[in-house]
This record gives C-alpha cells, sequence and structure tokens, in this order.
C-alpha cells in the first residue's frame, strides 16, 4: 500500500509574522510537489491568515498547531475550529505532548476536538506518544494504543482514513534523543495495528502515522525507510528555511 509522505513541521511558540514571511519567502519555490509528499507548517495561531496568504499558489500547506472543540462562545483565548476553517487551514495538530502536560488536554479532550476539526472541513494531525518511565517500562505500546483509539472514538472509517497520526516519544522531543530506526518502526506499526482493530485494515492501510522526535535533515532518510512511517512532525529543524528544505531531500 502505498501513502503519500507527509512531513509536517511545528514551529511551537516561535517566529514573529515577519519571520514566518521571510521563512515562507525562502522556502516557496523550492517545495516538492504536492503529488510527491504533503509539506505543511504548523504555525502559531496568531499569523495564520498571513501564512495562508502567502503560500497561495505554492506546495505549502498550513496547519494551526491546536483549537478548541467548540466552534463559538465564552471560551476566553481559545482559538475557534470555524474560524481556522474560514481562514482556509488545512491542517490542526492536536494532542501534542506539551498540550497534555502544560495544558492538562485528556484523551476526551483530544476526541471531541478531532470531531469538530472533520465538522469543520480540515483534518487533525493527532499526536501521541509515552514518557521515559513508560518506555522504559516496556509499556509504550500499550500506553500510547490507549490514547490512540480514545482520540478516535465515534470517528468514521473514512475520516480515520484521511487522518494523520504522529507518533512522538516525549522523551525525544526537543531533546537530540531520538528514537531508533527500530524503535520508530515499531511503534508506528504498533498504532496502525490499533487501527486496524478499531476500524479495519483497509482503514489501517490508508491512515499515515508520522514519527517525531528529534527528526532532522541527517535522520530522516532512516525513518522514512520504514514501512510503518508515513513522514514527520518536525519541531527544532523545522525553524530555519534551509533545515526545513533539508528535510525534503529523501523525496528526491
Ligand atoms: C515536536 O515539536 O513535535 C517535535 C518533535 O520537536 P523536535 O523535532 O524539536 O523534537
Amino acid at each position: 500500500m502505498s501513502r503519500k509522505p507527509i512531513i509536517a513541521g511545528n514551529w511551537k511558540m516561535n517566529k514573529t509574522a515577519a519571520e514566518a514571511r521571510e521563512f515562507v519567502e525562502a522556502v516557496k519555490l523550492n517545495i516538492p510537489s504536492n503529488e510527491l509528499v504533503d509539506t505543511v507548517i504548523g504555525s502559531p495561531a496568531l499569523f495564520i491568515e498571513g501564512m495562508k496568504k502567502g503560500v497561495r499558489n505554492t506546495e505549502l500547506k498550513v496547519a494551526a498547531q491546536n483549537c478548541y472543540f467548540e466552534d463559538f462562545g465564552a471560551f476566553t483565548g481559545e482559538n475557534s475550529p470555524a474560524t481556522l476553517a474560514a481562514l482556509e487551514v488545512d491542517y490542526v495538530i492536536i494532542g501534542h505532548s506539551e498540550r497534555r502536560d502544560y495544558f492538562h488536554e485528556t484523551d476526551e479532550d483530544i476526541n471531541k476536538k478531532a470531531h469538530a476539526i472533520f465538522k469543520n472541513g480540515m483534518t487533525p494531525i493527532i499526536c501521541c506518544g509515552e514518557s521515559l518511565e513508560t518506555y522504559e517500562a516496556g509499556k509504550a505500546e500499550e500506553f500510547v494504543g490507549a490514547q490512540v483509539s480514545a482520540a478516535l472514538k465515534d470517528l468514521t472509517a473514512d475520516q480515520v482514513a484521511s487522518l494523520v497520526l504522529a507518533y512522538e516519544p516525549i522523551w525525544a522531543i526537543g531533546t537530540g534523543k531520538s528514537a531508533t530506526q527500530d524503535d520508530a518502526q515499531k511503534m508506528c506499526k504498533a498504532v496502525r495495528d490499533v487501527v486496524a482493530a478499531d476500524f479495519g485494515q483497509e482503514v489501517a492501510d490508508k491512515v499515515r502515522v508520522q514519527y517525531g522526535g528529534s527528526v532532522k535533515p541527517e535522520n530522516i532518510a532512516e525513518y522514512m525507510a520504514c514501512p510503518d512511517v508515513d513522514g514527520a512532525l518536525v519541531g527544532g529543524a523545522s525553524l530555519e528555511a534551509d533545515s526545513f528544505l533539508a528535510l525534503l531531500d529523501f523525496v528526491k
């Protein structure tokens, strides 16, 4: 089963609008065709509108890094999925471990967000991943499997086939300590197996599973060579234009 790779940068809370504009200008002519790879930038919400204007007529897509699960209302400080959709945002990253850890997001919140993102015609990139303690206790598959099942609850088979799951071991995020190729393959396959158990093998064969955690130009090719790794979610190495473009060299 061939699945189109998807490389997504996650800028987190970095860059000003002017720096984002400079980045897009620097990379936009060198992004490989969407026929070969989906290339996405996870932008801070504050300048998503500018990002969408900047990437018009290019191969770059834009993701939000989070959203709320209600469209409108008295939810001070939250970002509405309906508003993101009106800005023609393509993807929304949800369930990042930083959101789970620092902002206490639960599996139930993430599931509600996934439903809200689909209702508004966008595609979720749903993150999952275990702590070092869970990894060392040999419980990573069990823990991540439960996160995935909970996040996908009551979605349709077509929705699940179209979304993206990002396996990101917490101990590898921003630490420079990346998972081995074998661990990344084993865990991305485990994530796919949960989708197969919950929604059937046909859906599991279609869903795209990314690895994330200290991915950089020097190691991305080894992850992309794994049969169950369909792409990468990249923090630090997505911030500079040269490094971001180098992440896409595996397509050549
Ligand atoms: C991330 O933010 O999702 C991430 C994987 O960060 P980094 O690539 O910096 O480890």
